[in-house]
């Protein structure tokens, strides 16, 4: 994928030259970057030149001059401007391979490349690294990286990820070590699987990176209904049986933090624990801790908050099966509000099966089935249930079609880790 604008920001340099979403750029200072790691290392610097090719077609050369750590502004549809690297894993939970056909081409990419882990935080398992990417990785400091682990057992990970180079895992982490790149561990625990003893093998197996471990996140299988094969997904007793595995590891070694998802404490019918359990929140793009950190800023912005509304209003909250409990919790305080009345509509994952509790696999149709009978005035739903940098759900469908649909306002929120934008849906709420 080439270097195509998606957006240039407000003032920036880029908007000053009149750089637009749809260009592309070509070189810098005559090198051609092939991803954004290149691209910044080029313009770190007072003067270049930048090729641009307009939407239009039209070619065009800026000379800029520039303070050296002065961003262009300037936001790229890809990370990465050649070939994504792709996965070579097989792996016997892999959700790409858990869907449907006839879905949108981008939800069959399977990715596993380094440079997203660190410039995004996608997760990589280190099974396609060459010797030109270690070094690279080496050379440039490119960390932290996000790593799926999933077992520090070399022979089990290679079963899992049905690929042998998955086996030398510890090899590729001592790499780390030895380049003192720092990582967060993630662990996708599937039942019969990585769990119980093996679990308690790989915790005790990571804890020797511990120097540049930054994290250890462990996050439950997602079954579709799509799935042909025996795996399962953990019920309430795996569920409390992992939170004492962890509870005993952490408890043991102070320093090192293991987290458990949200969900195994609302499948373990569990509180989520408080805030320092997460210490930092490094793996809040994983669903660990979400549910805490906006269950604290509620709180506070609750206090604060106007107890009244100038005329009556309603609002309903679409949400997934995992953040419905918090929500009927919100509501519940916000019905006390006069002339509010808040619902909470948890939104059944048809499409994807019974089994997924996550906001961000919610499709359209999914929406309007769930919603439509509650015949809202005003929907809020998260963003992540609409595709990065568009309006579009899973499903192809649009937030005006869904406005159509259930004829209502609809809100969404940007920032789901923080209830500002909520509070600010209140204030602005017309009848
Ligand atoms: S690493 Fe595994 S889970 Fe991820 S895309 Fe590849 S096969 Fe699927």
């Amino acid at each position: 994928m080439p270097a195509i604008v998606i957006e240039t920001q407000q003032n920036s340099i880029a908007e000053e030259l009149g750089i637009e979403a749809g260009d592309e750029i070509l070189k810098i200072n005559g090198k051609i970057p092939k991803d954004y790691i290149e691209y910044s290392y080029l313009t770190a610097c007072e003067e270049l030149n930048i090729w641009v090719k307009h939407k239009d077609g039209t070619p065009e050369i800026y000379e800029i001059e520039k303070d050296f750590d002065e961003d262009l502004g300037i936001v790229f549809k890809s990370a990465v401007f050649d070939k994504i690297k792709p996965c070579t894993n097989h792996c016997i939970f892999c959700f790409v391979d858990g869907q449907p056909e006839g879905l949108r081409d981008t939800l069959y990419i399977k990715d596993d490349d380094y440079r997203l882990s660190y410039l995004q935080g996608s997760y990589v398992t280190l099974t396609n690294l060459t010797e030109k990417d270690k070094e690279r990785i080496a050379s440039m400091h490119l960390g932290p990286l996000y790593v799926s682990v999933h077992t520090m057992n070399c022979e089990l990970r290679a079963k899992m990820l049905r690929n042998p180079k998955a086996a030398k895992i510890k090899e590729h982490l001592d790499f780390l070590k030895e380049n003192d790149i720092p990582f967060h561990a993630q662990i996708v625990l599937c039942p019969n699987y990585n769990d119980k003893e093996e679990l308690k093998y790989t915790l005790n197996e990571l804890y020797k990176y511990k120097n540049i471990l930054l994290s250890v996140a462990i996050v439950p299988v997602g079954i579709t209904k799509y799935r042909k094969d025996k795996l399962t997904t953990i019920d309430k007793k795996k569920a409390e049986e992992c939170i004492a595995i962890v509870d005993e590891f952490n408890k043991k070694r102070k320093s090192y933090p293991v987290c458990l998802s949200d969900e195994f404490f609302l499948i373990a019918e569990q509180d989520v624990p408080p805030a320092k359990y997460y210490r930092g929140f490094g793996q809040i793009e994983d669903g660990v801790g979400a549910l805490r950190l906006i269950k604290d800023d509620f709180e506070k912005r609750f206090k604060k908050c106007s107890k009244k509304l100038k005329k009556p209003a309603r609002i309903t909250f679409g949400t997934s099966k995992s953040a419905y409990k918090t929500f009927a919790e919100f509501a519940e305080k916000l019905n006390t509000i006069e002339n509010l009345t808040v619902e909470v509509v948890k939104v059944e994952p048809k499409f994807w099966g019974k089994d997924i509790s996550v906001a961000g696999l919610i499709c359209y149709q999914d929406l309007v089935d769930s919603i439509s009978p509650y015949k809202p005035q005003n929907l809020v739903i998260p963003s992540v249930m609409l595709s990065p940098y568009t309006n579009e759900f899973l499903d192809g469908k649009s937030l005006d079609d869904l406005k159509s649909a259930l004829n209502c306002n609809i809100h969404v929120i940007k920032d789901i880790y923080c209830t500002s934008e909520l509070f600010d849906i209140i204030r602005n709420l017309k009848k």
